[in-house]
């Protein structure tokens, strides 16, 4: 390869949904853009995930006469963030997402579907097959003109000049590969939720939650820019996620067995192995992992009856609770008695436990947490009386890790002086400073497509210049 045939204008490191978005909004604006992935198979977390994407506004919410606005996502967002999230980067989002919803629908994606979820006032993640997702990102990429690598490991980054005057101008392979890049360099890396050395520095409160990110994120990209002097937040917010089904699947449901079930924001409950509940089950699912590893074990069992299952659907994944009975995931049982039996918890406490909170459902006393809604205020807790009932096991994974690289509106990677390092952009799992303190299902996915897009639009303009 000649020395002009490895100059691009923009290099993405990444390829997941961010990486991707950024690839094609940098090739459709007539740039040369080249996309390198890490692993054999492109997609990282973005393959394994729910695929819930947080809109608001649109036609399908106004189907279901769910009343939302950009401003109503925008203050849940803060509200999840505990109003320690970088605001400007949340108002981006509440600016763009409507029209990233119409930019993915323009492919030919459809979110027909939309439901409630951890942290949302009402329901809005609208839920699609995100390997679809990928796949049709991946083709409209190569449509785009972007050249692809897969088993390209980046290293570390190019830079030229001293001091001020230092900028990015591309990337090094594992195995020593230069490749230049005349615009900029995004980093979509995606998290670190596979990096056991910088879970156990920046998050050791979670060396026991169980890894869950795509193989490939080992917080290479964070490192990278870290190296430069890069700004690195939210640290000390990296929360897991309850849900995780302790079970196996059963031999051949590996692939379709939902790999986290939420089926408290539809009516279950969450008690630990001696029957007793241990958090508001509405709050966001992050806290509620933070409270299950306090618990022996650090299971907290879901707890649901056949009103719940009934919601089961196929997307989001998270809530196809039937999927997850079918793959051995959660126990069925006639009553109570026989539920905790087969879970192995204490079948007195939890006949209390289901009484109690069966009797705050009916407004009979005050629930013991203080649980008065599904989620977040929206809709009404219901009594847990209707049988069959049904139980899964599950322990608190860390499937994203949120934080990181510092930017600003232009997904530029600031300094720990707050200065743009000059060619060098961020989006997706591995920024900082959008969720702040906790964090809004569904709010990843479509972060990485708003910020990588503008990562692109600044970089393009760049080379242009
Ligand atoms: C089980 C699960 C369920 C989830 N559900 C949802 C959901 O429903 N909605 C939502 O919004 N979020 C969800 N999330 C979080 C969300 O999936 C991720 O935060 C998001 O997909 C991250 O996208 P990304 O493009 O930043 O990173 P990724 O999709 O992880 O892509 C990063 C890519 O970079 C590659 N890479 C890493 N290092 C290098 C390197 N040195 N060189 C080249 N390539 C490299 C990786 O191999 C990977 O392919 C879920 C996560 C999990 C694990």
């Amino acid at each position: 390869m000649t020395q002009q045939e490895n100059q691009h204008d923009v290099v993405v490191i990444g390829a997941g949904m961010a990486g991707h978005c950024a690839a094609i909004e940098a090739a459709r604006r007539g740039a040369s853009v080249l996309l390198l992935e890490k692993t054999a198979l492109y997609g990282g977390s973005t393959r394994m995930c729910g695929g819930a994407f947080a809109f608001a506004g649109t036609e399908v919410q106004r189907r279901n006469e769910i009343p939302d606005s950009a401003q109503l996502l925008e203050q849940d967002l803060l509200e999840a963030g505990k109003h320690r999230n970088d605001k400007a980067l949340v108002h981006v989002y509440a600016e763009r997402q409507y029209e990233t919803y119409e930019w993915l629908q323009a492919m030919g994606l459809r979110f027909d579907k939309v439901s409630l979820s951890g942290s949302q006032s009402v329901p809005r993640n609208h839920s699609i097959d995100p390997v679809l997702v990928l796949e049709t990102l991946h083709a409209q990429a190569l449509v785009a003109g972007v050249a692809y690598r897969a088993g390209a490991h980046v290293e570390r980054l190019l830079t030229e000049g001293e001091g001020d005057a230092r900028r990015v101008i591309g990337v090094v392979l594992k195995d020593g590969e230069r490749i230049g890049a005349r615009g900029g360099v995004v980093i979509a890396t995606g998290g670190f939720s596979r990096a056991p050395d910088l879970v156990e520095r920046f998050a050791p409160h979670l060396r026991e939650a169980r890894p869950m990110g795509g193989h490939g994120n080992t917080g290479d990209g964070l490192r990278m820019a870290w190296a430069l002097g890069a700004d690195l937040i939210d640290l000390g917010y990296v929360k897991g996620t309850f849900g995780a089904p302790v079970a196996e699947p059963a031999p051949g449901k590996e692939e379709v067995a939902p790999r986290l079930v939420s089926a408290m924001y539809r009516g279950a409950i969450i008690v630990n192995r001696a029957g007793r509940r241990f958090v508001n089950e509405s709050v966001s699912y992050k806290t509620i992992g933070d409270r299950c590893l306090e618990q022996p074990e650090l299971l907290g069992f879901q707890v649901f009856d056949q009103r719940v299952m009934d919601q089961s659907s196929p997307l989001p994944t998270v809530a196809d609770y039937k999927g997850a009975l079918d793959a051995g995931l959660v126990k069925q049982a006639d009553s109570l008695e026989a539920l905790a039996a087969a879970l192995g918890i204490d079948a007195a406490a939890l006949r209390e436990t289901v009484d109690a909170y069966n009797r705050a459902c009916d407004g009979a006393e005050p629930d013991a947490f203080g649980r008065t809604s599904l989620s977040t205020g929206y809709g009404k807790p219901t009594r847990v009386e209707t049988g069959p009932f049904y139980g899964l096991a599950c322990t608190t994974g860390l499937t994203s890790t949120y934080c990181g690289l510092h930017i600003d509106v232009d997904a530029r990677v600031l300094d720990v002086y707050k200065r743009p390092i000059e060619g060098l952009y961020a989006t997706g799992e591995v920024m900082g400073g959008f969720h702040g303190e906790t964090y809004m299902s569904g709010s990843s996915l479509a972060k990485g497509c708003i910020f990588g897009r503008l990562a692109a639009q600044h970089a393009v303009a760049r080379a242009a210049a």
